[in-house]
């Protein structure tokens, strides 16, 4: 089973890894596939990263396209702890780097260092272990919602107090227990439908209960209601604290939060610096905030 999962995996990699980051990136399926398919280079002491990202060079073409380079030659440091936004055009490979660093692809060339150590020299489920992504629309699986919750934690199943702990810092709890069955309430195809700011608030209580040091945000760009709105982003801040946060970001009030943005265009790092600066100095991201403004009426102010 496992080798037919992996021959699968490498013929369909960018299906495979979708549906997997669909399913919260189970480490139970990573586990499955690194066994077969990745040569162990298991450590004799637990990883524990602080969160230190050096992209080197870095140049990736997907399989299915080897001419179009969805990143070229690009060149980030970000310092454990730090937010950094990343925000360009769409098709601007914002996603794709996303991908690199949780090593669902390899690149063509550069590379990726964790900590001082290139990602292709770790293993990549005790890597996985302390990143967690929370996606643009997070789709749940059928199940319970505290299945959807206690799934992706890698180190076998939380409590019922650790859950609900998540799942009240994620500001799900309260609408939770507003179903009849609260976390026993069954979500999914055949199961009630959530609003897409109660997915996101599931999604960021999984991610908060994986604990990770480094976070992948990759933002909505559909708006969401006021008030889920709100509860999302206090949720997210909860989330992004303390951690090395790389959001790809479409609000502005996302963006504002950032302690560096990072501008992207065409697969290479355009411009980098504070909000402030950029929106005094880059007419590229002027318009790109004009773009989100008359998209989405966000407020410019800050
Ligand atoms: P962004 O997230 O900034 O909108 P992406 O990283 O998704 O951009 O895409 C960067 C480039 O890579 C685009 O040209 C896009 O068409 C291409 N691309 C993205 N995903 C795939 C894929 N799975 N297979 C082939 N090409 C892809
Ligand atoms: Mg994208």
């Amino acid at each position: 089973y496992a080798a037919m999962v992996a021959s699968s995996a490498e013929a369909v990699s960018g299906f495979w890894s979708d549906w997997m980051r669909t399913l919260g990136a189970t480490d139970r399926i990573f586990s499955i596939i690194d066994d077969s398919s990745v040569p162990a280079k298991v450590s004799q002491t637990p990883l524990c990263l602080q969160g230190h990202i050096v992209i080197e060079h870095l140049s990736f073409s997907y399989p299915q396209r080897p001419q179009n380079l969805a990143l070229s030659n690009f060149n980030l440091t970000i310092q454990p702890g730090e937010k950094i936004a990343l925000v360009g055009p769409s098709g601007a490979g914002k996603s794709t780097l996303a991908n690199l660093l949780l090593g669902f692809y390899q690149p063509n060339s550069g590379r990726i260092l964790l900590d001082g150590q290139p990602l292709t020299a770790l293993n990549l489920a005790d890597v996985r272990s302390q990143m967690a992504i929370v996606e643009q629309e997070p789709s749940l699986f059928w199940g319970s919602l505290y299945d959807n919750i206690a799934f992706a934690v890698p180190g076998g199943r939380p409590s019922q107090a650790e859950v609900e702990a998540a799942a009240r810092q994620a500001n799900a709890h309260d609408f939770i227990l507003n179903f009849p069955d609260g976390y026993h309430t069954m979500v999914g195809d055949r199961g009630v439908q959530l609003s897409g700011g109660q997915k996101q608030r599931i999604a960021i209580a999984r991610a908060l209960l994986r604990n990770p040091r480094i976070l992948i945000l990759d933002e909505a760009t559909s708006a969401l209601d006021g008030e889920s709105e709100n509860l999302v982003q206090d949720a997210l801040e909860r989330l992004m604290a303390e951690r090395t946060t790389i959001m790809i970001a479409h609000r502005f009030s996302t963006i504002a939060k950032a302690d560096k943005v990072v501008v992207v265009d065409q697969g290479t790092l355009l411009e980098f610096g504070s909000h402030q600066e950029l929106r005094r100095t880059s007419s590229f991201y002027q318009r790109l905030l004009q773009n989100q403004h008359s998209e989405r009426q966000v407020s410019l102010c800050s």
